[in-house]
């Protein structure tokens, strides 16, 4: 997302207040090269995790989960490539590091991008296809609410659409978690992956987050049972 972007009066209320900490005890890191990094940060932060900016290639050691944000992928393609960070976050991520991209971030992911710039770096590792500017320019920027399945509540989660892309297609490896009324897919898991259209940061609702968070636990969890080999892909 630009600077100067306006967010939308209703995401400047105050915080909900959470209860939960679930992020206590996890290191997760953001990517911080470009865009809505530090709306995450702050997130995270309130839920308990400790939280690493992330820019270079050795930000990447000892984490147990990476939210990419939202912004502008074709900047934040360059710069991981620049500085180094594109080949090692790719192998972590295929190794099973539980990674949320949320959209510029969702497409850093996908394996399949329509509309992008020729030669626009990527990640490529998520089982979706996505379209990037799909809802048109930021003008034309919405937010409605959702249901997301699997997330442990039926209260659904307001979602802040900003010049996003759809989720075009799930192949095999990964599922649609959240549809519009149209039935565009606007958010998706693999897995420890989970990709979305829309912006949970800039919202005062930390639920997505925590759930992340829960994500990261189990799988650190899982990773260190003796007789875990490593996981290959999520
Ligand atoms: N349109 C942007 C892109 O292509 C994504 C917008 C966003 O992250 N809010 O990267």
């Amino acid at each position: 997302m630009p600077s100067g972007t306006v967010i939308p009066p209703s995401t400047q209320l105050g915080w909900r207040e959470t209860s939960s900490l679930s992020g206590t005890g996890l290191t997760i890191g953001v990517l911080a090269m470009q865009g809505a990094f530090v709306e995450h940060v702050r997130v995270l932060t309130k839920l308990g995790a400790t939280v690493r900016e992330v820019r270079l290639p050795r930000d990447l050691d000892g984490l147990d989960g990476i939210i990419l944000p939202g912004g502008e992928s074709t900047t934040i393609g360059k710069l991981l490539e620049a500085w180094g960070v594109l080949v090692p976050l790719r192998s972590a991520i295929a190794r099973g590091l539980p990674t949320w991209g949320t959209c510029a971030g969702a497409i850093l992911m996908a394996r399949d991008v329509t509309d992008t710039l020729p030669g626009q770096p990527l990640l490529s590792v998520m089982d979706i296809s996505v379209r990037r500017n799909a809802f048109g320019r930021q003008v034309q920027s919405f937010e409605t609410v959702i249901v997301i399945d699997g997330m442990d509540t039926d209260v659904p989660f307001p979602a802040m659409f900003i010049r996003a892309p759809k989720i075009e297609s799930v192949g095999p490896g990964a599922t649609a978690i959240a549809t519009l009324d149209d039935g565009t897919i606007v958010a998706a898991r693999q897995g420890t992956w989970l990709a979305t259209s829309f912006h949970p940061e800039l919202t005062s609702d930390a639920r997505f987050h925590a759930w992340f968070l829960d994500i990261a636990r189990a799988n650190l969890e899982h990773s260190s049972d003796p007789g875990f080999a490593g996981a290959a892909m999520p």
